[in-house]
């Protein structure tokens, strides 16, 4: 079976859509109430974001669009240092998409929500004219524990960039579908909550986090210099990159540091606390593969810079992703 537009006309076929799939997925008290919003307990502090996503294929080798529509959201939240509650989901389905395909999206989207701890507290979804396709939009609500500031602002001379494991997989995987390569290698996407709890609960003194996501981690790490007039110097030989995806870089002429990731983050905080902190996100889920990549200095004549040391000795400056990127990846 197929969507079709009387899916989305508000009438009895589009009950049936939203109790045979959303409701039977995401089941939990709030959303079976079905009422016009969610009534949700709250805290003195909360954390906002909403992120949309468009990713083709909708299906690849680790993950879904369900399963990124969740982490997506609930890492921006974690990277100010709430702890995610609730989410809400809009799907924009295009007629013809398979019902079996929409389901299985909705039951890993759910999955994915439990694993993260955020409940799906409402929804909506529309039916557009199309050819089959699904776009998912989240909006997220984390508590903020009082007096805890993470924020790009806070990073300082003296502080060491960790990241949390190997860059460019999710973006690796996208480009290798799309072109219908076959090898290892599996998306990261994934949600970041065990990683900052655990930082968290062992009052390890993060100044910011950000999640690896698109334009990859020079472009994250030079807009963080930039906004907060730092240097930043990476070693190149410290950046963790799976070998399959160095194959797979090599072989397309691609540099892992402009590759997106869904499930990596940099920390950046005070040196001494690094090994600590290491310690904890190789325990965590997902932070196997977590090393110091960097360090941060005084920015030079008030600006910031992003610099790497090459492996065999010289400096390269790095810039933000310049020009397309590749598109919907996310
Ligand atoms: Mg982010």
């Amino acid at each position: 079976m197929v969507i079709t537009m009387a899916h989305g006309s508000g009438g009895a076929a589009t009950s049936e859509l939203i109790d045979e799939i959303f409701a039977k997925a995401f089941d939990n008290t709030v959303l079976n109430e079905m009422e016009d919003s969610a009534v949700v307990e709250g805290s003195a502090r909360i954390a906002m974001t909403t992120d949309s996503f468009v990713v083709t294929p909708l299906e690849y080798p680790g993950g879904d669009i369900g399963r990124l529509a969740v982490c997506g959201t609930v890492n921006d939240l974690l990277m100010r240092g709430a702890t995610p509650k609730y989410l809400t989901c809009g799907y924009i389905i295009q007629e013809g998409t398979d019902v079996e395909l929409l389901r299985r999206v909705a039951t890993s989207m759910a999955e994915t929500a439990r694993e993260a701890g955020v409940t799906i507290v409402a929804g909506d979804t529309k039916v557009i004219e199309g050819n089959g396709g699904i776009m998912i939009n989240t909006a997220g609500v984390g508590f903020v524990p009082e007096g805890l500031e993470i924020s790009a602002t806070r990073i300082q001379p003296g502080d060491v960039v960790l990241v949390s494991g190997n860059l460019g997989d999710h973006h690796a995987t996208i480009l290798g579908s799309r072109m219908n390569i076959t090898n290892q290698i599996e998306s990261d996407n994934a949600p970041l909550t065990d990683m900052v709890a655990t930082l968290l609960a062992h009052k390890i003194p993060v100044h910011c986090m950000r999640d690896v996501t698109r334009g990859g981690l020079a472009t994250v790490l030079k807009e963080l210099s930039d906004s907060s007039k730092v240097t930043i110097t990476l070693e190149e030989e410290s950046l963790p990159v799976s070998p399959a995806v160095r194959d797979f870089c090599g072989l397309l002429g691609l540099d892992p540091l402009y590759m997106g990731n869904e499930g990596k983050m940099i920390v950046a905080l005070p040196a001494e606390a690094a090994e600590e902190a290491l310690q904890l996100l190789r325990g965590a889920n997902y932070g196997a593969d977590a090393v110091q990549i960097g360090v941060v200095t005084e920015g030079i004549d008030g600006h910031g810079d992003l610099l790497v040391r090459t492996a065999i000795g010289g400096m390269r400056q790095l810039d933000v992703l310049q020009g397309e990127g590749l598109p919907r990846i996310c």
